[in-house]
């Protein structure tokens, strides 16, 4: 692929990593390409990082024809970079690119735009602990017209924030509300798509957990509101009487990367992993008796965030004591381990750039 670089002409002050937090800082530069169906992916090009121009009657404003991905960038021990399983993003990328009728992009060249633009901001990779570059590709609609029609020009955009620490001090179990109220998606709907439209349509949900003092909403499935599907931007997954137990994929929840990691994980230690209906009546009766051990969330933000208390009706369920459980911890730490490159990764995830 030809790539067109016009580098910035000053470089901005790099923040310190103490001060990071998440999607605050952006890089110098970022990465574009224009789709048309006549030329198919063109203009590939790296600009100084600024604010895009585009025509107010542009689809995504209106329609929602929007998508996007989120990975990491690693400082390994020995000063070199890496990314955890980029082929996944790639992937389920396209994969939400067809739900919403936006172009495919070959993998080969999403890699490259991926990799040649991370290895170009190398510096802004953070060294400190548990810091990392996020990694933010998007597609936007970007037709100049008010027509609801499928999308005939396309923007593609890779741009990076250096984030910080998620846990400052130690994983911190989190209260979780289930929602009996809004739905996110349903099945043949959106669901499965990474898609900013998702998440507009759960504000609501959220805002309203966060102003009873939760920090987010546990979903049940849309039809029945009988099924638990997952926790806010993260699957969720639960040990019930010493098996892993997580909602199977059935169209309506993202297939989140750091879930199928875990999955994968627990089989190779011969962990027992079951992907299932999990119903909210279920879940109350394991909150009930005791039989409900852990509970904890996965994405790549977080890697795992335990579940501290989980609200039902109003009713308020501690699980584990409100603390982290032996699990969450572990699988915290070898997947933090491999991403890292602190340990051995032998399930070949890890990319080095
Ligand atoms: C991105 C995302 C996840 C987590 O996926 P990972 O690939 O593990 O980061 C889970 N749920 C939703 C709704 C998401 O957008």
């Amino acid at each position: 692929m030809d790539i067109k670089i016009t580098k910035a002409k000053t470089l901005k002050a790099k923040p310190d990593d103490s001060v990071l937090g998440f999607g605050k800082y952006f890089t110098d530069h970022m990465f574009l390409m224009d789709y048309t169906p006549d030329k198919g992916w063109h203009d590939a090009r790296i600009v100084p990082f600024g604010p895009l121009e585009i025509h107010p009657a542009c689809t995504a404003l209106h329609y929602g024809s929007e998508i996007f991905e989120g990975l990491k960038a690693y400082r390994r021990p020995d000063g070199g970079i890496q990314l955890f399983r980029p082929i996944e993003n790639i992937r389920r990328m396209n994969r939400s690119a067809e739900r919403l009728c936006l172009p495919q992009i070959p993998e080969d060249m999403y890699m490259e735009a991926m990799t040649t633009l991370v290895k170009m901001e190398d510096a802004w990779v953070p060294p400190s602990p548990n810091t990392s570059l996020y990694i933010r590709p998007f597609m936007i609609g970007n037709d100049e017209n008010l027509g609801v029609h499928s999308v005939h020009h396309a923007t593609f955009i890779i741009i990076l924030s250096p984030v910080g620490s998620y846990y400052k001090e130690g994983l911190n179990p989190v209260k979780i509300m289930i929602e009996d109220q809004d739905v996110r998606a349903v099945r043949g709907g959106t669901g499965e798509a990474k898609c900013g439209g998702n998440y507009a349509a759960s504000n609501r949900a959220g805002e309203r957990a966060e102003q009873k003092g939760y920090s987010q909403v546990l979903w049940l499935d849309g039809v029945e509101r009988k099924y638990i599907e997952e926790v806010g931007a993260m699957n969720v997954l639960f040990l019930i009487n010493g098996v892993v137990v997580t909602p199977a994929l059935r169209g309506s929840i993202l297939p989140g990367i750091t879930r199928k990691s875990i999955i994968e994980l627990l089989k190779s230690e011969g962990f027992p992993v079951e992907e299932r209906l999990v119903s909210v009546d279920e879940l109350a009766k394991a909150m009930a008796d005791g039989s409900l051990e852990e509970a904890f969330g996965s994405g790549t933000a977080a890697v795992v965030s335990p579940i501290g208390a989980l609200i039902y009706k109003d009713k308020e369920y501690v699980v584990n004591g409100g603390k982290i459980g032996k699990l969450t911890q572990h699988l915290y730490d070898t997947l933090t381990g491999i991403q890292w490159g602190k340990s051995e990764d032998k399930f070949g995830w890890t990319v080095k750039l």
